[in-house]
């Protein structure tokens, strides 16, 4: 589904990323971890189209993709769902879905029926479908965010952070709904902090660290592997 080959990513002088390669399988959930400044958001800045790269290929669904703008990349069904709070807060929830869906151009009848397939998936926001969202809780926020990168139908899904300053049982709930994606063939790479987090919802991983792929394998043999992690981590906190 994607391949990322060799690439390089600078940003002016300063070179963030050197010679990582990525694959990413149909239905297939992928973990990038590593530490802060490892280069994980950058990762997904190329492939969404958001950085230029210095030298590499991607790859998406056997279409080259490299140097591509960032909206013929969302067209192609490879959406990104940014790091943080992800929404419009000065918008309604209904607002911000329609935003998601404006790939759809002028064909409101696609948008329309698109929105309420989401709405299926989160019936929490079709009851708060004219609520600002910035006043929405943060867990709802991050729901509507996941919801809105749904609408263009993604075929590829780009996480930054998904658990980033939620509580457990809220993650959980986003988590299920994300899988009910993934059964039906979207593909996620997912960039988390939480380590644990990662592996127990991706088939394999990859381990940044300054800017390179360290390792990566499959989740469950990376997982408890106490002695790799430390490794990686802890050889970037030594080093500075
Ligand atoms: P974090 O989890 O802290 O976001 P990360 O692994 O996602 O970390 P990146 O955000 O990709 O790492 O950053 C990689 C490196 O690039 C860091 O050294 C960072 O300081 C630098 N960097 C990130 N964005 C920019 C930018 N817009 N201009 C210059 N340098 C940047």
């Amino acid at each position: 589904m994607l391949r990322v080959e060799g690439v390089d990513v600078s940003y002016g002088p300063i070179q963030v990323l050197f010679d990582v390669s990525i694959e990413v399988g149909e239905g297939e959930i992928v973990a990038l971890l590593g530490t802060n400044g490892a280069g994980k958001t950058t990762v997904l800045r190329a492939i969404s189209g958001i950085v230029g790269l210095t030298s590499g290929r991607i790859s998406f669904q056997d279409t080259d993709i490299t140097g591509a703008s960032p909206r013929q990349i969302v067209e192609a069904g490879l959406i990104q769902l940014p790091g943080g709070r992800g929404v419009f807060p000065g918008m309604s929830v209904r607002e911000n879905l329609e935003v998601g869906g404006y790939v759809y151009g002028r064909d409101h009848a696609r948008r329309r029926a698109a929105i309420k397939a989401v709405l299926e998936e989160f019936p929490a926001l079709g009851d708060r479908l004219d609520q600002q969202a910035g006043t929405l809780s943060g867990g709802q926020q991050q729901m509507l965010s996941l919801a809105k990168s749904m609408v263009p139908e993604p075929k590829l899904l780009l996480i930054d952070e998904l658990s980033l300053g939620l509580a457990p049982v809220i993650v959980e709930q986003l988590l299920g709904t994300l899988r009910r994606y993934v059964e039906r063939g979207v593909s996620v790479v997912v960039v988390e902090q939480h380590v644990d987090l990662a592996l127990s919802i991706a088939q394999r991983a990859y381990f940044m660290e300054r800017g390179s792929i360290r390792f990566d394998g499959p989740a469950e043999e990376l997982h408890g592997r106490d002695d790799l992690l430390r490794a990686v981590f802890l050889a970037t906190a030594t080093d500075g």
